[in-house]
């Protein structure tokens, strides 16, 4: 038995910040993305494609922006919480593929760091986890800078 999930995440980016946490790695960037929580939006997407997987909603429900305890809330738990509720269910991550869109710097250097933290994070081996980096290509809010956006599928299988 398998299943298929789908999430995708789109933040704004802040001038004024000098940081983006992207899968769990916090890269050095000269901005920083606008959330409640760290602005994760690829563990954000991830965490959103297993709850889907799962047809268990999405993660505005099961952390709502409101709620005091996840104002600054490190996205590792919003992923931790998507896993626990995965093995309940009796399934384990068969693969996953990422895509993160962020229009500069290029992020090709940091793929490899990013699919190694999905991957510890989640427990699984690192061919079971593709990040692949792409820009804007000048259009729409992330081609302006404005924006990063993360589209993940998530492949459960019942363990
Ligand atoms: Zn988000």
């Amino acid at each position: 038995m398998t299943r298929i999930g789908f999430g995708e995440d789109l933040h704004a980016l802040d001038r004024a910040g000098d940081h983006l946490w992207l899968g769990g790695v916090r890269l050095p960037m000269p901005f920083a993305a606008v959330a409640h929580s760290d602005g994760d939006v690829l563990l954000h997407a991830l965490a959103d494609a297993i709850f889907g997987a799962l047809a268990a909603g999405d993660l505005g429900e099961h952390f709502p922006d409101a709620a005091p305890e996840n104002r600054g809330r490190a996205s590792r738990d919003f992923l931790a919480a998507a896993a626990a509720l995965m093995r309940a269910r009796g399934y384990q991550i068969g693969n996953l593929d990422a895509t993160v869109q962020l229009e500069k710097p290029r992020l090709s250097p940091h793929k490899t760091a990013i699919a190694a933290s999905i991957a510890q994070l989640l427990g699984v081996a690192p061919a079971a986890v593709s990040v692949k980096a792409k820009t804007g290509e000048g259009l729409d809010a992330v081609g302006r800078g404005d924006a990063v956006r993360a589209q993940v599928a998530v492949l459960l299988i019942k363990s």
